[in-house]
C-alpha cells in the first residue's frame, strides 16, 4: 500500500481498504469533494457537481459492503466523474427535473439541457457500483487540444496552473491528476483522452472503435469518437475499461465481441513481445525533453526483454489533413440538430429561419463555427470528390499501413504529444499550430485502433506521455505493455503539486 493521501490513491488501493472496511465509500467521496471544494474553482475542472446524490449513493454502497454484497461489482463505492459530453438522466418519466445533472458538452447552445435518458457509460458504471461526483469541463463539442474552447472557461493544469491540461477532455484529466475523482471518462476523436493524459501525468486509454458504446455521448465525428477512461494506474485503467466495454445494441457501430479480463492480462511480462517504433512519429518540432523521455521509456521496455524494432508508417504526415476533412465533415452533419427547437438554448426569434440563425450564431463558439464551415465546404457538391472522397481514400491507406506493420509487431511505441503542457493562450491565435498537438494521436483514430498514454517522466518539470498503440480489439496487449512499463519506470506515484493534503 502506498503512502499517498486517500484522495491521491489508486482504485486498487482504496478497493482493498473498502474490502477490509478500513475506509468507507462516504469517506472516499468526501475526500474527493474536499479536493473539489479546495481546488475546483481555480482549476475549473467541473461544470456540475452532484454532492447530495453522490453522498447518498456512497451510503448505499457502504451498506452493501457492510452486508458483504456487491462482490461482482468491480467499482463498488468508487467516486468518479463523467466528461460533460456524456448525457446523464436528469428528467423523470413525466419530463420533470429529477435532481440529475445537466449536460452541456462545453457549449452555450446546450446551457441548461437536461437529458431524459442516461448514456451507456453512466449505466454501466452505475451497475458496477461507482459513485458519480459530477460532470467535467471540456472543449465545446470535444473540439480542441487545450480545453480553451469551452464556453465555460479554460481548465488549468494542476502541475502548473498557467498551463493547459490538454483537451478536449481536460476537466477529466485534471480531476484525476488533482485527486478530485478516482477515475473519469473522456472521449477521444483525435487524441482527446491520450493527449490530456500525457499533459497531466495520468493514464488515458482510447479503445478500438466499436469496443465501447457511444450511446449517450454527444456526437462530434461519429466514425472517430470513442469513450475511454482516465486513471492513476494502468491496473485501474484495465478495471474501468472492462466495465465500459461490451456490446450495446443501441449503438449500431458497437461490435459484439467478447471482452477479456483486462486485469488478468497484466502479467508484468513483456519478454517475447515485438514492439515497433514508427520513425515518422518523432516529428519535426517535437520538444527535445519529450523525445528524450519517450526514448528512455522505449529503452526501459527493451531492458525488460521486449524486442524493439524500427518501423515505418509513411502516410503518417497525411493524418492531420485527412482528419481535418473527415472530422469537420461529420461534425457539420452532427451539429445540424442544434436548431433552437429540440435542445437547450433558443434565441426566441418569431421567424423560424431567424431563430435558427441567431440560436446557432449565439450558441456556438468560434472553433465550432470554424469546423462547421470547413466540413460543409468539404461536403459541398463541387468539392465532395476532391476533399471528402480523397480523405476517405487516404484513410484506408493509413489503416492498411497500420494493419501491415501490426502483423509484424505486437504493438507500437510512440510519443503521445510532441510537447509538454503549454501556456494558456500560447496557441489560441493559430489554429494550425493547435491542430499539430494531435499529430501523434489522430492517425490511431483514423485507423480505429486502441492506444494508451502512460507517464514516462518529466520534461521541464511537466509530465510526458509514452503512447502504446495496439491491434484492433487487442487492448489487453497495450495494457500489459503499459503496466509492465509503469512498474519498472518508477513514475507510478507522480502527482502534481495540488495533490497531497
Ligand atoms: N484536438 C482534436 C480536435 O480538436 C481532437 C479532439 C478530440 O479527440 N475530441 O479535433
Amino acid at each position: 500500500m502506498s503512502e499517498l493521501p486517500l484522495a491521491d490513491s489508486t482504485i486498487s488501493d482504496v478497493r482493498e481498504l473498502l474490502r477490509r472496511r478500513e475506509v468507507s465509500s462516504r469517506e472516499l467521496t468526501e475526500a474527493c469533494l474536499a479536493r473539489i471544494e479546495r481546488d475546483g474553482e481555480r482549476l475549473n475542472s467541473f461544470l456540475a457537481i452532484g454532492t447530495e446524490r453522490a453522498l447518498a449513493t456512497a451510503d448505499v454502497a457502504d451498506r452493501a459492503l457492510a452486508e458483504g454484497r456487491g462482490a461482482e461489482q468491480p467499482l463498488l463505492g468508487i467516486p468518479y466523474a463523467l466528461k460533460d459530453i456524456f448525457v446523464t438522466r436528469a428528467l423523470d418519466d413525466a419530463g420533470q427535473p429529477d435532481g440529475g445533472l445537466p449536460t452541456t458538452a462545453g457549449s452555450r447552445i446546450l446551457a441548461g439541457y437536461r437529458s431524459p435518458y442516461a448514456s451507456d457509460a453512466e449505466e454501466r458504471l452505475t451497475a458496477a457500483g461507482a459513485i458519480l461526483l459530477g460532470k467535467t469541463n471540456c472543449d465545446e463539442f470535444a473540439m480542441g487540444s487545450s480545453n480553451e474552447n469551452s464556453a465555460y472557461g479554460p481548465v488549468h493544469n494542476p502541475w502548473d496552473e498557467s498551463t493547459v491540461p490538454g483537451g478536449s477532455s481536460g476537466g477529466s484529466s485534471t480531476a484525476v491528476a488533482a485527486g478530485q475523482a478516482y477515475f473519469a471518462t473522456g472521449t477521444d476523436t483525435g487524441g482527446s483522452i491520450r493527449q490530456p493524459a500525457s499533459l497531466t501525468g495520468t493514464i488515458g486509454l482510447k479503445p478500438t472503435y466499436g469496443r465501447v458504446s457511444r450511446y449517450g455521448m454527444v456526437a462530434f465525428a461519429s466514425s472517430l469518437d470513442q469513450c475511454g477512461p482516465f486513471t492513476r494506474s494502468v491496473r485501474d485503467c484495465a478495471v474501468v475499461l472492462g466495465t465500459l466495454a461490451g456490446h450495446d445494441p443501441r449503438d449500431s457501430t458497437s461490435v459484439d465481441v467478447p471482452v477479456p479480463d483486462y486485469a488478468a492480462a497484466l502479467t508484468g511480462e513483456v519478454r517475447g513481445l515485438r514492439l515497433g517504433v514508427p520513425r515518422e512519429y518523432f516529428v519535426a518540432g517535437m520538444e527535445s525533453g519529450v523525445e528524450a523521455a519517450v526514448r528512455a521509456g522505449i529503452a526501459t521496455l527493451e531492458q525488460l526483454g521486449a524486442e524493439i524494432v524500427e518501423v515505418s508508417l509513411p502516410s503518417t504526415e497525411m493524418g492531420l489533413a485527412t482528419y481535418y476533412i473527415i472530422a469537420p465533415a461529420e461534425a457539420s452533419a452532427n451539429l445540424a440538430r442544434y436548431d433552437g427547437v429540440k435542445y437547450g438554448y433558443s434565441a426566441g426569434e418569431d421567424v423560424l429561419l431567424d431563430n435558427y440563425l441567431r440560436t446557432r450564431g449565439d450558441g456556438f463558439g468560434a472553433e465550432v463555427k470554424r469546423r462547421i464551415m470547413l466540413g460543409t465546404y468539404a461536403l459541398s457538391a463541387g468539392y465532395y470528390d476532391a476533399y471528402y472522397v480523397k480523405a476517405q481514400q487516404v484513410r484506408t491507406l493509413i489503416k492498411d499501413e497500420f494493419d501491415a506493420v501490426l502483423t509484424d509487431v505486437d504493438a507500437l511505441l510512440a510519443p503521445t504529444s510532441p510537447s509538454v503542457a503549454f501556456k494558456i493562450g500560447a496557441k489560441t491565435e493559430d489554429p494550425l499550430l493547435m491542430y499539430l498537438n494531435d499529430a501523434c494521436t489522430l492517425p490511431v483514430n483514423i485507423a480505429g485502433l486502441p492506444g494508451i498514454s502512460v507517464p514516462c517522466g518529466l520534461a521541464d518539470g511537466l509530465p510526458v506521455g509514452l503512447q502504446v498503440i495496439g491491434r484492433a480489439f487487442d487492448e489487453a496487449t497495450i495494457l500489459r505493455v503499459a503496466d509492465a512499463y509503469e512498474h519498472a519506470a518508477g513514475f507510478a506515484e507522480l502527482r502534481p503539486p495540488t495533490a497531497h493534503d
